[in-house]
């Protein structure tokens, strides 16, 4: 039985969370996220913007949550 095979172990003390986006699979600084784990980048984010938000706050296409945009 493996358990954690898929983990790796890269990252020493001082932990530094990297964000990944769902929406183009690319590794980014920021990303917008929802407690759900859904992350998206602010590029697509833009891309988006149409379907995800109106104002302050998005709305995640995953689990449906109202997020601020903060
Ligand atoms: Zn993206
Ligand atoms: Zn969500």
């Amino acid at each position: 039985m493996k358990k954690e095979a898929e983990k790796k172990k890269k990252t020493r003390r001082g932990r530094k969370k990297k964000f990944k986006c769902h929406c183009c699979g690319r590794e980014q600084l920021f990303c917008w996220n929802c407690q759900c784990g859904f992350q998206i980048c602010p590029a697509c984010f833009e891309e988006n913007r149409w379907g995800m938000t109106n104002g302050p706050t998005w709305i995640c296409p995953d689990c449906g949550s109202i997020r601020m945009m903060e």
